[in-house]
């Protein structure tokens, strides 16, 4: 199971990992919107490694400082989104001291029901819920093998969906303008979610 400095630390690892892939989401975001989101995710993984120098108490906690930071940092769409998807995490931990396989499973399930609450895009609609969907149904099917294998199993499957949103029609979002334009193209959304989950899984380890 996950400490609180843990799930810190595997936080950290997502920010490094979105600060190298920045140029690759800022090309993605360019083909099909407005060039910006590797900018928008990196400034507010940022200041997430900012806000948690000093670790707050509680995994909840630490995820619930992540939220308010990318609310507050992030504009855009995937601002709120992810701000939204880590609020509803940190709220499905409560202040219990440490994470298992089965509260990864649940907090994943969260983050999702925020995101869809929140964008209303149903799977198809080539964005991160395309990513975060599938790799939510694969986190439940590996909730026996501990965390590390949830989050991987979790990232594998956001890998698929992100590559499965390349023959999508964009339904939500800057990309839906093109329309049928925007055919051929990775969502940028898709892909960083799958990227923070592969940082996660890989510090999980
Ligand atoms: P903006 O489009 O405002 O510039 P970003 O470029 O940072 O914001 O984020 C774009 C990503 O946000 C898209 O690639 C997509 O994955 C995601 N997105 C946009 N709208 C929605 C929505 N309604 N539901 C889910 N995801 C969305
Ligand atoms: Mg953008
Ligand atoms: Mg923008």
């Amino acid at each position: 199971a996950c400490t609180t400095e843990s799930v810190a630390d595997a936080l950290r690892a997502a920010a490094s990992v979105v600060a190298e892939h920045r140029t690759e989401l800022i090309e993605l975001d360019r083909a099909i919107g407005d060039a910006d989101h590797g900018e928008n995710l990196n400034r507010g993984f940022t200041a997430i490694v900012t806000a948690i120098e000093t670790v707050p108490e509680t995994p909840g906690a630490v995820l619930k400082t992540a939220a308010t930071t990318l609310i507050s940092k992030v504009g855009g769409a995937a601002g709120p989104l992810y701000g939204t998807a880590f609020l509803r995490a940190a709220a499905k931990l409560g202040d219990r001291s440490e994470v298992d396989a089965e509260a990864v499973v649940e907090l994943l399930a969260a983050a999702l029901e925020g995101v869809q609450a929140r964008g209303k895009a149903e799977a198809g609609d080539a964005t991160m819920v395309d990513a975060l969907l599938p790799a939510v149904e694969a986190a439940r099917g590996a909730v026996a093998d501990g965390v590390a294998a949830v989050l991987t199993a979790a990232a594998d499957a956001a890998d698929r969906g992100t590559e499965s949103t390349v023959d999508m029609v964009p339904r939500k979002g800057r990309a839906s303008y093109l329309g049928e334009r925007a055919v051929g193209h990775v969502d940028p959304g898709a892909r960083s979610t799958a990227l923070v989950l592969r940082a996660l899984a890989e510090a999980a380890k």
